[in-house]
């Protein structure tokens, strides 16, 4: 069966992803791949990272966690969103690492008695997840049933280099790092930095980095950091779709719901066979599609499986044909930057909002 729409994934851009975000840190690296890998597939991308040099992989929840390991993924695996009430038994059982981020769930692991694997996270100033103002009774607790094997935390200003609260959560976490060596505990693997301070600020590597966005080939902030393209990364997601139908309009025809837009000449009408139940995002304006060489700019509102493109009145598009929903923008066709911009968002929340009944296309293939 043809598909209506597809996001064609290229692994070998994740593979050179990798080569240069290990070239840039000179640490090891972990490939985030929660959310459904950012929605590139989680199983895919996950074992494409592992041949392709990762060395660990990250994941927020523990059933992503399990399902890795489940299809046969071999490297070090940490989930760091697990609260109190996991399944730690699970964890431990398919050799996976957590995140402890309050006493509660410190005691929880630490009554299993297993010598749990671990990585403390600590809150050095995004006022999100971390140890705060636990932490000085934490430092009190026994260790002695865990195994300490990280002590990790995470960025909020990352994408704005030479930003003050960078150096501020720099030096936070060298100060809880030193107490917990003051109670005789050294974690082996610190980690704090994301894509943004991968590619920006060398000396919060540490031993790891935890590269998510990047990974795919998308810059953590096109306007800071420049767009995929100057960072030598290569955008591994293509959506394209049909064009369900394609019809000549004259001047003056209201278009989709509320008649939010209305054609101003005569021309001729695309039907994309995708909508916001696919991740298209419903406040998108202008974005569009990439059709014969030019681009077609959507028109009207975005509708749940559908939305409206304007071809133009010399188009000799026709139902059936593919066009680019985003790319890298090597043929000038939108990129997912673009998309981002267009609804208000950021390129992240465009290539994880990919619906599940988008097929993920491989190549070259991943098994
Ligand atoms: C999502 C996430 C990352 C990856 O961030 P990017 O900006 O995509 O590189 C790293 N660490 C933690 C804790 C995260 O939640």
């Amino acid at each position: 069966m043809e598909h209506r729409a597809e996001a064609r994934i290229d692994v070998a851009a994740i593979a050179s992803n990798i080569s240069l975000l290990k070239a840039a840190s000179g640490v090891d690296l972990m490939a985030v791949v929660k959310a459904n890998a950012y929605g590139h597939g989680l199983v895919e991308i996950g074992l494409a990272s592992e041949k392709s040099g990762a060395d660990w992989l990250g994941v927020a929840l523990l059933e992503e966690a399990i399902v890795l390991r489940t299809h046969g993924v071999r490297i070090p695996i940490l989930a760091w969103l697990v609260s109190p009430g996991s399944d730690f038994r699970a964890a431990h059982n398919h050799d996976i690492d957590v995140a402890v981020a309050s006493i509660a769930t410190f005691n929880e692991i630490s009554a299993l008695k297993t010598k749990a694997r671990i990585h403390i996270e600590v809150d050095t100033g995004m006022t999100r997840g971390g140890f705060l103002d636990e932490w000085d009774e934490f430092l009190t607790l026994d260790f002695s049933q865990v195994e300490v094997v990280g002590i990790f935390s995470h960025f909020a200003r990352a994408d704005e280099p030479g930003e003050k609260q960078n150096e501020a959560q720099l030096l936070r976490f060298q100060s809880m790092i030193a107490d917990l060596a003051a109670i005789g505990i050294n974690p082996p693997v610190k980690h704090l930095s994301n894509s943004a301070a991968t590619l920006s600020d060398h000396k919060a590597a540490f031993d790891l980095v935890r590269t998510g966005i990047a990974l795919y080939g998308l810059s953590p902030d096109i306007k800071t950091l420049g767009d995929s393209k100057s960072l030598g990364l290569k955008p591994a997601m293509q959506l394209r779709a049909k064009l369900h139908l394609v019809k000549k309009v004259p001047a003056g025809s209201p278009v989709g719901y509320g008649a939010a837009a209305v054609t101003s000449g005569q021309t001729r009408l695309g039907i994309v066979a995708m909508g916001y139940a696919d991740g298209i995002p419903r406040i998108a304006q202008g974005a569009g599609v990439f059709i014969d060489g030019k681009r077609a700019p959507i028109i009207g509102r975005v509708s749940m499986d559908q939305f409206v493109v304007d071809l133009g009145p010399e188009s000799t598009a026709e139902s059936g044909d593919w066009v680019i929903v985003f790319g890298d923008g090597s043929q000038g066709e939108y990129t997912a930057d673009d998309w981002g911009s267009a609804s208000l968002s950021i390129n992240y929340e465009i290539v994880t909002r990919i619906g599940p009944r988008v097929p993920r296309i491989y190549a070259p293939h991943v098994y």
